[in-house]
């Protein structure tokens, strides 16, 4: 068997550690997705999700590990106390470019209608010209089925319709890699279906995703790999129908019985 060459590698994360002073909340997490995988990360609250997609995106600075970006490897240096931090800031700003990262709080600008959510990115980040970004905008926010509401304020749409357009503005990017951070736990139950519907539709489609979530089928029907994280290390990860249908490890077991 040919081995994969590390072009096919979208996002690699090796035995990444990240301690807020004392406490340390993740304890050595590796991950590897490759083209058109889809990894659900799961784990009670407290476990490290947010952590862990945060210090991937660099939002927070590992305190050490490796993560390389479609074969880039993030340089990381550490000062005289062992604090390690991104050593190029244009590195920086380039791969967190290329990582786009959808909240649970939606995170929308409050005074910027959805169109102009979604421009913002790709003109200031990207330097699209405008009438480009808005070209692009009109696939992006049709195919999360929001064009029509691209003149409201997100105070004027439903949880749905802001989580949607958060999703048409990760899309906007155009981005090797999404990151979910429970995209549907700040939802009505009402609402929970619109967005999952264009979360899944983007995986059928082959985006690389990680996505944090507690929507169990989702993540056992969609993913292509399932990690259970707990206490800041991966107690149990492999195929979704083997770990669902026989999980493995007590605590998962117990994780699983307990979000049915
Ligand atoms: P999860 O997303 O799985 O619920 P988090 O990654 O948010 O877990 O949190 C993991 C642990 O790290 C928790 O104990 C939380 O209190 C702690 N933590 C997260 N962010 C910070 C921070 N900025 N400062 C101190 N502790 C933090
Ligand atoms: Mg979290």
């Amino acid at each position: 068997m040919p081995s994969p060459t590390p072009s096919t590698v979208s996002l690699l994360v090796s035995d990444l550690h990240k301690s807020f002073g004392s406490v340390e909340v993740l304890k050595g997490v590796s991950l590897k997705a490759c083209e058109g995988d889809v990894i659900s990360l799961l784990g009670s609250s407290g476990s490290g999700k947010s952590t862990f997609l945060r210090c991937i995106n660099l939002l927070e600075t590992p305190t050490s590990g490796l993560i390389s970006v479609h074969g880039e490897e993030i340089k990381m240096t550490k000062d005289r106390r062992g604090v390690s931090s991104p050593s190029d800031a244009r590195q920086v700003e380039r791969i967190r470019a290329r990582l786009a990262m959808v909240f649970q709080s939606f995170n929308l600008w409050s005074h910027m209608t959805v169109m102009e959510n979604v421009i913002a990115g790709p003109i200031h980040v990207l330097k699209q010209p405008r009438a480009e970004a808005i070209e692009n905008a009109k696939d992006v926010l049709e195919r999360v089925g929001m064009y029509e509401r691209r003149d409201y304020y997100p105070a004027h749409i439903s949880g749905g319709q802001q989580q949607r357009a958060a999703i048409a503005r990760a899309l906007a990017m155009k981005p090797e890699v999404m990151l979910f951070d429970e995209p549907t736990s700040a939802l009505d139950p009402e609402l929970v279906g619109e967005v999952l519907r264009v979360i899944r539709s983007l995986a059928e489609e082959g985006r690389t995703m990680v996505v944090v979530t507690h929507e169990m089928a989702f993540a056992r029907d969609v993913s292509s790999e399932v990690i259970f994280l707990h206490h800041g290390l991966i107690e149990e990860q492999g195929d979704p129908v083997q770990m669902f249908t026989d999980p493995k490890s007590t605590r998962f077991k117990e994780f699983l019985s307990n979000s049915r």
